[in-house]
């Protein structure tokens, strides 16, 4: 295949400037979307240096561009009989490996490009997992916080009236994110079965009665954990006795916090939209379940943590404060798990000072640009999510294959595929940054070796 470079551009350098300029003009106030562009181009100029068919086919251009975009009004009535109105949305970023695979977020910050940038770093952490898995995101500005349970499944039955047109398990298999957990998934479910009349793995985070595969809800935050481990022993060290600082309370922090404890770790911190709470004794396993009962069950705030256990302190979120007190806590391991952006320049060096010799991220893009460069030229061991939090998407990869062969793994069979896959993607992560000059960086090593499957991909597949 010949494909003439655009006129002009010469340089890979030269290259990735174009594409960058052009993103940014094509997809204006998407700051998040122009963030994961910009770090993932970043790496790719390696890749360029040694691959120039990758330009002479424009594919920066053809992977920065969705292959569709879906938007769409979600009508629905409040248990007052008032009409609610919110806006759905769907991206189906890339299928050059498999049906378009990620989660749905309900959140009232969702917008058409956070979204974007959830499904274009999807892309590269589906090709990591080593599993046939394409990239897409999806969710609404809808808020479930505060609304009952009826609320929330007319919600989730008008936002699947239009969703089911466009998904399928052979398409595009949508799973939760922020908002999303197994009672979202669980309405989601039942509305897509009414309207199909069919039974099949179109959603993953499936109740385990109906198609949900054991140790899915735990396997982001294990993943993460697991991850951790193999970057520590890098350095012939372990997760034994080290003080861990994780953010958030939900389905990522929770389970995250569970394999801390069961690898000899003391997780000292949890928070939500509303504080911090540091505990200095440690969350151990009862503390644990109270947190979950709090979040998964009552549904109610953490503050309520400080009114339980005596000894740990409430901060509560001061938007005037330059930094977030919880990555001022002196600790060895940093697992972000709440949402994008929440470790700022400031929070990257309150957590340099202070010693930090881990990061490992549960969230997505939970780090700023300048973070991410603070923690890389630091030196520290930094495992960027899109590697870190990649166990969540492959243990729905294996929801879908035990939906397809119509069979059920045990939690062992399931839980050590997913730690097989951990181990696998930190290897490729670390053996591609070495093979491109840059050693220990993972983040070249996670955007390159999630870019080159796909890429590939790609090329064979033709202008498509
Ligand atoms: P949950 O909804 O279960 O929990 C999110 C947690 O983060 C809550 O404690 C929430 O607090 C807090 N949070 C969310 N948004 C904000 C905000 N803007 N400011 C402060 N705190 C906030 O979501 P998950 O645990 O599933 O997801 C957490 C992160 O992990 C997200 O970045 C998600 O994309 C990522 N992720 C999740 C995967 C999964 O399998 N679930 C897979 C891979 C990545 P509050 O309740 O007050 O809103």
């Amino acid at each position: 295949m010949s494909v003439m470079t655009p006129p002009g551009v010469r340089t890979p350098a030269d290259y990735i400037e174009s594409v960058m300029i052009s993103v940014k003009a094509k997809n204006p106030a998407e700051p998040e979307f122009h963030q994961a562009v910009a770090e993932v181009l970043d790496s790719l100029r390696l890749v360029l240096a040694k691959h120039p068919e990758y330009q002479s086919a424009r594919l920066l251009e053809r992977i920065v561009e969705p292959e569709r975009v879906l938007m769409f009004r979600v009508p629905w009535f409040d248990d007052q009989g008032n009409i609610q109105v919110n806006r759905g949305f769907r991206i189906e970023m890339n299928s050059a490996i498999g049906p378009y695979k990620g989660g749905l977020r309900f959140h009232p910050s969702v917008n058409l490009g956070i979204l974007k940038f959830l499904a274009f770093e999807q892309v590269f952490k589906n090709s990591l997992t080593t599993l046939p898995m394409g990239g897409g995101k999806g969710g609404s500005d809808f808020d479930p916080k505060g609304k009952s349970d009826n609320e929330v499944m007319r919600f989730c039955q008008s936002f699947m009236t239009e969703l089911q047109r466009h998904i399928g398990p052979d398409t595009d298999v949508p799973a939760g994110d922020i908002g999303v957990g197994g009672r979202e998934i669980g309405f989601l479910f039942g509305q897509y079965k009414r309207l199909r009349n069919e039974f099949t793995g179109v959603l993953t985070g499936k109740g385990l009665g109906w198609g949900g595969s054991l140790i899915r809800p735990e396997a982001t935050g294990y993943g993460c954990v697991y991850f951790a481990d193999e970057m520590l022993k890098t350095k012939k060290q372990t997760l034994e006795g080290k003080l861990c600082l994780v953010s958030g309370s939900g389905n990522v922090s929770q389970y995250t916090i569970e394999k801390l404890l069961d690898f000899g770790a003391k997780p000292v911190t949890v928070s939500d939209s509303n504080g911090v709470i540091y505990d200095p004794d440690g969350i151990d396993r009862e503390k644990l379940a109270w947190v979950m009962d709090l979040k998964n069950v009552r549904r109610g705030r953490i503050r309520d943590y400080a009114d339980k256990y005596k000894k740990a302190i409430f901060m509560p979120t001061d938007v005037k404060l330059d930094h977030n007190p919880l990555w001022n806590v002196k600790a060895d391991c940093a697992f972000p798990s709440a949402t994008q952006n929440e470790i700022t320049a400031k929070d990257a060096a309150n957590l340099i000072k202070n010693g930090i010799k881990l990061v490992a991220e549960g969230a997505n893009m939970p780090s700023t640009l300048e973070a991410t460069r603070m923690f890389l030229d630091a030196k520290i061991l930094y495992g960027p999510a899109k590697a870190a939090n990649a166990g969540g998407v492959a243990t729905s990869g294996l929801e879908m294959s035990q939906n397809s062969q119509r069979l059920s793994w045990t939690r062992e069979e399931v839980d050590n595929r997913l730690h097989k896959i951990m181990i696998a993607i930190h290897q490729n992560c670390y053996e591609t940054a070495e093979k491109y000059g840059t050693p220990g960086n993972l983040v070249n090593g996670a955007n390159i070796g999630g870019f080159l499957k796909v890429a590939n991909a790609m090329l064979d597949q033709g202008l498509v």
